[in-house]
């Protein structure tokens, strides 16, 4: 089996999965109980909140855990928006987001605020100047994206923090860094950011836990109340056995991140020499900054039809983002491609654990797909 989606998500690193099943079946306790149990599910929280504080590079009481990268960002976009409304209506996000964010601001656009949806240019980015264009008097909450999850693009949120608090001190920046964590460092102190979301599938961690930086002072009103946990900005008993599963994950993804990124990088390497050798009309979209990611399209062989044929040969990549299940992609198109280019693009993502077997079988394997399809 050659899976190469792992931006969709990954496998659960086998040090995380057991550590899930301690917190499940030994260390079991409620971390709100008075009696040992749960002091040790505490202290077992408090370990895990700083390593992952560590890895965003806040402090402790400055993470959140939350259900996933989903919950952290609708957290803070409502949360930002409605706190800032008696200042302004504006908010600032781009086309390129994930629809976490781009169905967030679609509901607040239904409550009254006024959203401006920037357009990246053909290799995925946006000017820092078109960035500062957009900003107005009433701009009270930016999102965006720090690397984008179908063309592999990293945003400039150094140099949009920096317009945002020089124009609009007041205003919340919002950076969505489900993809770059654990592959590049996070700086939201120097980013100026207010709010970042993570999610723990994509490193090595189960589905169903994410985290929120959320830096110290902002107090956003809670998206779910009840008992008050995680200091009151998440109710609801801490889901231990992912939280010590995140961190777990997160630990060993920090130690090797920077020999993991080498490694993707050999293999992405060689995944581009192969396919200037063997399909030179196949075109790149976009422009990767980051080796996780390439974004190709074979044009004259239908996406889905390809990854059936990948599949017979038991290759998994992606036509886009895991959510849009098949639909076209926004991203794609707001690169300003085309529909041929669109319906035959492929997303091949790399992980810490893809080899070079992975890379040659993805080539075996489309050289197959181009000669039964390419018209
Ligand atoms: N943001 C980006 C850029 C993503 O790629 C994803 C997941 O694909 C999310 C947010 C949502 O994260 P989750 O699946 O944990 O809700």
């Amino acid at each position: 089996m050659h899976y190469l989606d792992h931006s969709a998500t990954t496998a659960v690193l086998p040090e995380a999965a057991q550590a899930a099943v301690e917190a499940m079946c030994t260390c079991f306790g409620n971390p709100s109980s008075q009696h040992k149990m749960g002091i040790e599910a505490a202290a077992r929280l408090k370990e895990a909140r700083a390593t992952l504080a560590e890895a965003v590079g806040c402090a402790p009481g400055e993470l959140f855990f939350t259900s996933c990268g989903t919950e952290s960002t609708n957290t803070a976009l409502f949360g930002a928006a409605f706190k800032n409304r008696h200042i302004g209506k504006h908010i600032i996000t781009t086309e390129l987001e994930h629809a976490a964010t781009l169905q967030a601001c679609r509901r607040l656009e239904s409550e009254g605020f006024r959203v401006t949806y920037l357009k990246p240019d053909p290799t995925g980015h946006i000017a820092p100047s078109e960035f500062e264009a957009a900003l107005t008097d009433d701009t009270i909450l930016v999102s965006t994206m720090l690397v984008n999850n179908e063309v592999g693009s990293v945003l400039d949120v150094e140099a949009f923090g920096k317009l945002l608090k020089r124009r609009c001190p007041q205003a919340f920046f919002h950076v969505d860094a489900v993809q770059g964590f654990c592959r590049i460092p996070l700086k939201p102190y120097k980013w100026n950011c207010d709010l970042m979301s993570i999610s723990g599938h994509k490193i090595g961690a189960p589905k169903g836990i994410g985290a929120l930086y959320m830096k110290k002072g902002c107090n956003l009103r809670p998206y779910l109340v009840g008992g008050g946990q995680e200091s009151g900005m998440r109710s609801g008993t801490e889901a231990m056995p992912n939280i010590a599963a995140f961190a777990k994950a997160c630990e060993i993804r920090q130690a090797s991140m920077e020999s993991d990124y080498e490694h993707v990088q050999e293999l992405n390497r060689a995944l581009r020499t192969e396919l200037a050798d063997r399909f030179p009309w196949a075109r790149i979209n976009g422009e990767a900054d980051i080796p996780h990611v390439l974004n190709v399209s074979f044009e004259g062989c239908k996406s889905e039809v390809m990854l059936r044929v990948l599949e017979s040969e038991e290759v998994y990549v992606s036509a886009g983002s895991a959510c849009s299940k098949g639909k076209e992609s926004h991203v794609l198109k707001a690169l300003g491609l085309d529909k041929k280019r669109i319906d035959s693009a492929l997303r091949i993502s790399f992980a810490p654990s893809s080899t070079m077997e992975d890379v040659e079988a993805l080539i075996e394997a489309l050289q197959k797909g181009a000669k039964m399809l390419k018209r």
